[in-house]
């Protein structure tokens, strides 16, 4: 990928915009671009750079994707709304050709790294409360403010404001071999000692948490106040302009995407409540294969049903696509015995959730898993109910055991 169309190949040290930022180290990539932590000499703050591949078509997305932020950064002047902020835009010419440069503000981990963090064991509930909140903020905002579908909203896609593992701080190493050769930073003399005077406050910090085995450092996340944002705006659309007709990452999938039956905000919901049971249990809520005789599709829609009980025939029998799958009764063509097991149930039997857990959570979570889209709740009606405000009975249990104050942390998010 790195030839003429494609990635922009980035040295640590290299600059951009004039000399504005000055690349430190990858942070990730993806389909379309690179993703670098840099350093803004301008505003003495680090962000993240990322870098599109140089073709006509990904500076078509790039163009997209930019229109798509500035409307989301424009909208949300306070910053409270829990969407990544777009800082700045340019071009920048390298021997595979011209990259349209999104700079972000730079944010950390991903959901998904908190979930291998947590080795796939699941997020204690109330942590997952939090996050739920922010996320539902940002969907809010996205389509009743906005009129923007996110349409690939997935743990991956959801940053964290910190970084899980200090040891792993991208900011932090970064900073060590830019000190080890500061002729190759490419930083003048004054950002240097600010660069300098953070990697010393940095490492006093680490030390203080030491470098220690990731279960301590789960451990010591407890009580945080877990924030994020809602990343990759490059797939997001206009609910009045809708350009793709299969959308999401396949295990968020909405069922009305499977079946044709076009979509709208309700499909971001579909996704964010596989993305909160993913979260609190460490599975993915569903994760369709092919087999003999049937599609990737059709498992898809058994897995929906075991758990979430039969599709109404007329919605099942509705889309453009419905006949691929299912039979003039409404019942799936290639797959015919279901095994039926009550979200409720399976929480308890699978995943050992208290029984009062498991049947809140799942009064959250059900109505956001309705096979109608029109009937699921929106992010503002989801905000309003009770389980975002409550604690688990798990945690207060642990509370009168050792007088922990988790439930100031849960106040405090907007
Ligand atoms: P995709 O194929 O997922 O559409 P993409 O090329 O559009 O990829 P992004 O998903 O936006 O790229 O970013 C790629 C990766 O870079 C992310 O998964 C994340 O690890 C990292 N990243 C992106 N934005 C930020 C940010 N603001 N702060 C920190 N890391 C970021
Ligand atoms: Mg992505
Ligand atoms: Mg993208």
């Amino acid at each position: 990928s790195y030839r003429k169309g494609g990635y922009h190949a980035v040295r640590i040290g290299d600059s951009f915009a004039a000399g504005r930022y000055i690349a430190q180290r990858k942070l990730g990539w993806g389909h379309f671009s690179t993703v670098w932590l840099a350093y803004d000499t301008q505003s003495s703050k680090y962000v993240a750079l990322k870098i599109q591949k140089s073709a006509e078509h990904f500076a078509q997305a790039a163009l997209h994707e930019i229109e798509v932020l500035l409307s989301i950064t424009n909208g949300d002047p306070s910053n409270s709304k829990c969407v990544v902020r777009l800082i700045d835009h340019f071009k920048h010419s390298g021997p595979n050709g011209q990259h349209l440069c999104m700079v972000l503000e730079f944010l950390g981990d991903s959901l998904l790294r908190l979930i291998r963090f947590r080795r796939y064991k699941g997020i204690e509930l109330n942590k997952v409360r939090e996050i739920c909140k922010c996320v539902l903020i940002a969907l809010d905002y996205l389509h009743r403010e906005l009129g923007i579908i996110h349409t690939d909203l997935k743990p991956e896609n959801i940053l964290l404001l910190s970084t899980i593992n200090p040891a792993k701080d991208p900011i932090r190493s970064a900073l060590t071999p830019i000190l080890k050769r500061p002729e190759a930073s490419g930083l003048n003399g004054r950002s240097m000692s600010m660069v300098e005077k953070r990697l010393k406050s940095r490492a006093r910090r680490a030390s203080i948490g030491g470098e220690a085995e990731a279960p301590k450092l789960a451990k010591s996340m407890d009580g945080i106040n877990l924030r994020c944002k809602v990343v990759d705006f490059g797939n997001a659309c206009w609910a009045d302009k809708p350009f793709a007709d299969e959308i999401q990452t396949r295990q968020y999938r909405a069922p009305e995407v499977i079946l044709g039956s076009g979509y709208s905000f309700p499909a971001d919901m579909w996704s964010f409540a596989c993305t909160a049971f993913e979260l609190a249990t460490g599975d993915m809520m569903f994760a369709p294969k092919g087999g003999k005789g049937f599609s990737e599709d059709e498992d898809h829609l058994a897995l929906m049903m075991e758990l979430l009980g039969k599709m109404p025939k007329k919605i099942a029998i509705g889309g453009a696509r419905s006949k691929d799958y299912f039979d003039r009764h409404g019942d799936l063509k290639r797959i015919r015995r279901l095994k039926f097991r009550p979200l409720d149930r399976f929480l308890v039997d699978k995943y050992k959730f208290f029984e009062n857990d498991a049947r809140e959570f799942v009064g959250f979570l059900c109505p956001i898993l309705d096979f109608a889209p029109e009937k699921r709740p929106t992010a503002q009606q989801c905000l309003q109910h009770p389980w975002l405000n409550v604690k688990s009975s798990h945690q207060k249990e642990m509370n009168v055991q050792s007088n922990v104050k988790v439930g100031m942390a849960n106040l405090k998010i907007n």
